[in-house]
């Protein structure tokens, strides 16, 4: 008997069968780059293929220099590229798993000036106006796709992906918002999918019948002039008729203003898209976005909503995902919180991709955490992310551990981010390090507050220091007017919060703090409550690219977001998610003033002067004033241990806490741990 039913059934696809129903969705990692050894890429997937997944998708690989996502980036067109990918299939079939290359072609979304697209037409993200493609152009490219299946094949691998969503080569040619040619390949919905259709029939004609195919539709695509949704089934019906084994759906543009998958987009938030789609097609449907918990994914395949799930960062955070489902260990999983801050953020840096929570991801063969040869009992002091993740780390390789924590739950900092609107899968993480204590046997003192003297008398082998960070107190006039809290005493306590709130720092988490104060108490978890505050329309089958009206929740109260720097609110957030906080900002009408100077605080308010000379005086009538002024480093055990000769390391915001973030935090505390 298993929780998962439809999860773990296999499917068989004729010619070879799934063992279950998760794919693990093409993520470019960083190690498939250059034409060094894959070595690192082949333990990547194989960690994954021994976690159970039934079939494995890689990074996008372009099928010529054209659709290189920039110069020196992955592609697979040549005998010598292939040849490389052995490595790749070979650890992954030994270790039981199968896998798919992904054939990308970046079309305007490439970072050179080589890039070509349907029309000339310069992508809002990107710098480069790429070339129109000529007809003879577009037939070389159907026959460079068809060469790089049939290399994929050669090189071992057990099917392609042919990437037809996010706004890529074969998007611009669908949608019309990018494709403004008057000749076969543009004009009517039907030239429009010609390059897509003819695509897939000349791979299937490389590869023979007995090699899937998967096709990534466009499902919706999230842009002002996008496909209709009858143009999206008239386009899934042909691509199966041309020889697709898999549909697999994707949502959204690059370019697109609507979040997708950051982690305040609810779970399964468009498998609703998914199941119209799969009434009109005959062959295995695959839903994607947001689906990182087997229960989620088990009650969308029940519903008939799809046949396959894809999940790619899910199992970036845990390669045993499957393994522990399927092993009625859900509770065990260390679940994905879609911040894409060690992923994508990475992957749009040019950064290899890992993990927030788990930094082994994409080091597997840097980063272990082998059995010790001499077990030593180590305090850890503090339960925030950094002693945590180097806590269980230690005891997982065998080490005797106790974990000291002033307060009366784990989580630290953390515990309070996951009280933040759109944050709540962070609480996922805390749910996790809580079950890793018990299952690894860290010894846990709740309601504890460590001292040099406690820790000395008992006597430990080494102390990790993991105390964390202090909210700062800025110098102001009036700090101490009762009217000013601190965003711990708000979100944490449920300290009262007036109409009218002035908050001090518009760092991570004077953004947060403002999110927290301009949300209605209910959290918007709702899928569909969700899509109408973003503008989303998922019925309407003429509309184009599926927007309508925004209309957000109004805010409860009046906020002030105020910062001393002159720089843009937000600017040193996350890549791929900071826009998504400056647009739930704007929306909730929090006013930003940028190049502030704090006057004082009494009972008229809060009292700055702002312009270029700071000339500009203003009195904010403000009922409450909200600090988020950055923190300090709390190290005040280090001294006293260091003087009584124990071994003693210092770890995450107490080591530093400037631009600390629990991303640094859980990878010191691992690593630390992987060096004891
Ligand atoms: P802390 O989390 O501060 O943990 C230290 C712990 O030590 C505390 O639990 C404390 O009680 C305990 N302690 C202190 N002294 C003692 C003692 N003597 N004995 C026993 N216990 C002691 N980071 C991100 O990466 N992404 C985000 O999106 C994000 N959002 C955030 C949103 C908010 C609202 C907040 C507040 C933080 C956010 N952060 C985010 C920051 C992140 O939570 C911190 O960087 C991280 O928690 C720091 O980890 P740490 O373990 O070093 O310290
Ligand atoms: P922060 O990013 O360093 O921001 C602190 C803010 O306080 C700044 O706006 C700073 O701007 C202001 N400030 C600093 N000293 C001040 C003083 N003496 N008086 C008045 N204002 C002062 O820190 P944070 O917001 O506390 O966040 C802590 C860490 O958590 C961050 O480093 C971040 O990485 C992480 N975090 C991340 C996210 C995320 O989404 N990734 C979200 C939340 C938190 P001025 O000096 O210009 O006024
Ligand atoms: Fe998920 Fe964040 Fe890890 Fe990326 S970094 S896989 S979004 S938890």
């Amino acid at each position: 008997m298993t929780d998962y039913p439809h999860l773990l059934r296999p499917l068989d696809l004729g010619f070879t069968t799934l063992p279950n129903r998760v794919i693990m969705g093409s993520m470019h990692t960083g190690l498939e780059d250059g034409s060094g050894p894959l070595d690192r890429l082949a333990a990547f997937f194989a960690e994954r293929a021994r976690g159970g997944v039934g079939l494995m998708v890689t990074g996008g690989y372009s099928p010529n220099e054209d659709g290189m996502f920039y110069p020196g980036a992955c592609k697979l067109s040549t005998t010598e590229e292939a040849l490389r990918h052995h490595t790749v299939t070979e650890a992954v079939h030994d270790a039981g798993g199968r896998i798919a290359v992904q054939l990308l072609h970046a079309g305007r979304y490439s970072d050179h000036p080589g890039a070509v697209s349907a029309s000339a037409l310069q992508a809002p993200i990107k710098r480069y106006r790429p070339r129109s493609l000529t007809d003879q152009d577009i037939r070389t490219t159907i026959s460079d796709f068809a060469r790089s299946a049939a290399l994929a094949r050669e090189a071992g691998y057990d099917g392609i992906e042919i990437m037809g969503n996010e706004g890529y080569l074969i998007n611009q040619f669908l949608a019309p918002r990018t494709n403004h040619r008057t000749d076969d390949w543009g004009g009517t919905a039907e030239n429009r999918r010609r390059l897509a259709v003819e695509i897939v029939r000349s791979c299937r004609e490389a590869v023979g019948h007995d090699f899937i195919i998967i096709y990534r539709l466009s499902m919706l695509e999230l842009v002002e002039d996008g496909q209709t949704w009858d143009e999206v089934v008239a386009l899934a019906k042909e691509v199966e008729a041309a020889g697709a084994t898999i549909m697999n759906t994707g949502i959204g543009w690059h370019e697109a203003r609507v979040p997708t998958i950051v982690t305040s987009v609810p779970r399964a938030a468009f498998t609703a898209v998914t199941a119209k789609l799969r009434q009109h097609v005959g062959i295995p449907v695959v839903a994607s976005n947001r689906i990182n918990m087997p229960q989620v994914a088990e009650e969308l395949l029940a519903r008939g909503d799809a046949d396959l799930v894809s999940m790619a960062r899910p199992l970036l955070a845990d390669p045993e995902w499957l393994a522990k489902a399927a092993a009625g260990r859900a509770d065990e999983i260390n679940t994905c919180i879609a911040c894409n801050q060690a992923c994508l953020d990475h992957t749009f840096t040019r950064t290899a991709a890992s993990c927030l929570v788990n930094p082994r991801a994409g080091r597997e063969t840097t980063l272990r955490l082998d059995p010790v040869r001499r077990v030593k009992r180590v305090a850890v002091v503090g339960a925030g992310p950094a002693g945590l993740s180097c806590a269980v780390s230690l005891a997982e390789r065998g080490h005797e551990v106790e974990l000291f924590e002033a307060a009366d739950t784990i989580g630290g900092q953390f515990d309070i981010a996951s009280r933040i609107p759109g944050k709540e899968e962070f609480a996922e993480t805390i749910r996790y390090y809580r079950r890793r204590i018990e299952s690894t046997g860290v010894t846990l003192h709740l309601n504890t507050r460590a001292t040099a003297d406690t820790l000395a008398a008992a006597g430990f082998d080494e102390v990790v220091v993991a105390t964390g960070v202090v909210p700062r107190v800025p110098h102001i006039p009036g700090i101490d007017h009762p009217s000013v809290v601190s965003y711990v005493d708000v979100v944490r306590h449920g300290a009262p919060v007036g109409d009218r709130v002035a908050v001090i720092g518009a760092g991570g988490i004077g953004v947060d703090v403002s999110e927290f104060l301009t949300h209605n108490t209910s959290p918007t978890l709702d899928p569909q409550a969700w899509r109408a505050e973003w503008g989303i329309d998922i019925d309407a089958e003429d509309l184009r690219g599926g927007l309508v009206e925004p209309k957000p929740e109004p805010s409860p109260r009046q906020v002030y977001l105020l910062q001393r720097k002159t720089s843009r609110i937000g600017k040193d957030l996350g890549k791929t998610t900071g826009w998504v906080h400056r647009a739930v900002l704007r929306a909730k009408g929090v006013e930003q003033i940028t190049g502030v100077s704090y006057e004082r605080i009494d009972d008229a308010g809060m009292h700055i002067s702002y312009g270029p000379g700071r000339e500009r005086p203003q009195v904010l009538a403000v009922d409450t004033v909200v600090i988020c002024a950055g923190q300090e480093p709390l190290r005040d055990l280090v001294d006293g241990l260091t003087e009584r000769g124990i071994t003693t390391h210092v770890i995450g915001g107490a080591d530093v806490a400037a631009e600390l973030d629990a991303k640094r935090a859980i990878e010191q505390g691992t690593r630390l741990a992987a060096s004891i």
